[in-house]
């Protein structure tokens, strides 16, 4: 079992599978994005033995993210290959939906049906705005897609002052005839342009009290280690929920392990890339058992929450999500 000295189990990966993306979004990385070599990037069989390495300790979760998933080539048959490890119960993926229509289809087979899909706009010209890209229509006819393939949608929005916190009820409103989960995310300092975030004006207390200003709200029962605080409109269809990504309330139940899509270890979001696992098994010097202790050390040095890990964050301040995964 990964536990650490806070006595909590780490079951869950957010495995970045590239750091390359289609969209530009401000809040995610600049515009003149810089990309790694493909070479610099784990290849399939580089993560397959990670996550058996891992799935042997406990991990039974993997979310594949990215960068955007489906531009690494190929990405289908490593989902099938992650799927076919012992001890991995279920693969997730959070994507774009820029591609991702063609490939429903495929996680389908592969019973794959729930599905983060990344929407912070339903207006077209703010998309290209919030992404820099004229990609709104494909994500729409994605969403749509994977509705009526019956697949658990679950849209993260990311909310920004002055950029989208208007259309907080449009969103919610989508769960009226949708079995859709609407995740209102609090943003993040995760742009790669600089740190200088002083703190938001919209968190989720905010957040909620705007949905509230509109609808009665039931609470649900959020699972053990759910990240997100999640509501019903009642007679709606889907859900409602809201990630405290800033406020960090969160923390005293972290199962979550993040590896880049260049190997590098994160056991907090808002901490220091711990070690680098590709080095490591690229080293003939290393064998399995010096990896798993590697990761075992990681997890068990992990501050007790994402306040005391920020203190102590002595790397690249122009960090991107991207690079995280999210
Ligand atoms: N490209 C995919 C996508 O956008 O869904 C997967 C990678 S993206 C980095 C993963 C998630 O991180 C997305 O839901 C995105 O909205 C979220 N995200 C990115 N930057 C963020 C930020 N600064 N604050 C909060 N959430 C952020
Ligand atoms: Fe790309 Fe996702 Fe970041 Fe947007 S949030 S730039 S889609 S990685």
């Amino acid at each position: 079992m990964l536990v650490d000295t806070h006595g909590r189990m780490v079951d869950y990966v957010r495995l970045s599978v590239t750091d390359r993306c289609n969209l530009r979004c401000t809040y995610c990385m600049p515009a003149n994005m810089k990309f790694e070599q493909t070479t610099a990037l784990l290849t399939d069989d580089e993560i397959i033995r990670l996550i058996k390495i891992l799935s042997f300790d406990g991990i039974t979760k993997i979310r594949i993210t990215g960068g955007e998933p489906f531009l690494r080539p190929n990405l289908i048959s490593l989902i099938a290959r992650l799927k076919n490890i012992p001890g991995i119960q279920e693969v997730a993926i959070t994507t774009n939906g820029v591609l991702t229509k063609k490939f429903i289809p495929d996680l389908i087979s592969l019973g794959i049906n729930k599905v983060n899909l990344s929407l912070d706009t339903l207006d077209a010209a703010k998309f290209e705005r919030i992404t820099r890209r004229n990609k709104f229509k494909d994500v729409q006819e994605c969403l749509h897609a994977m509705l009526s393939h019956h697949m658990q949608v679950k849209i993260n929005m990311v909310v920004m002052e002055e950029v989208n916190t208007d259309e907080i009820i449009d969103f919610a409103e989508l769960t009226c005839l949708q079995p859709i989960s609407v995740r209102y995310i609090e943003e993040m300092p995760f742009n790669g342009q600089g740190n200088e975030f002083s703190g938001i004006n919209w968190n989720y207390k905010r957040i909620i009290d705007t949905v509230r200003s509109k609808y009665e709200l039931t609470k649900l029962e959020d699972a053990p280690n759910a990240t997100a605080m999640n509501y019903k409109i009642p007679g709606y269809y889907g859900n409602i929920g809201v990630i405290p990504a800033y406020s960090r309330t969160f923390c005293g139940t972290c199962n979550r392990l993040r590896i880049s899509a260049t190997g590098s270890i994160k056991t907090c979001l808002y901490g220091n890339h711990m070690f680098n696992v590709r080095d490591l098994m690229r080293s003939r010097d290393f064998e399995d058992i010096n990896i798993r202790a590697g990761l075992k050390a990681a997890i068990n040095a992990r501050f007790i929450d994402g306040f005391e890990a920020e203190k102590y964050f002595i790397q690249d301040q122009k960090e991107s999500m991207s690079i995280i995964g999210g």
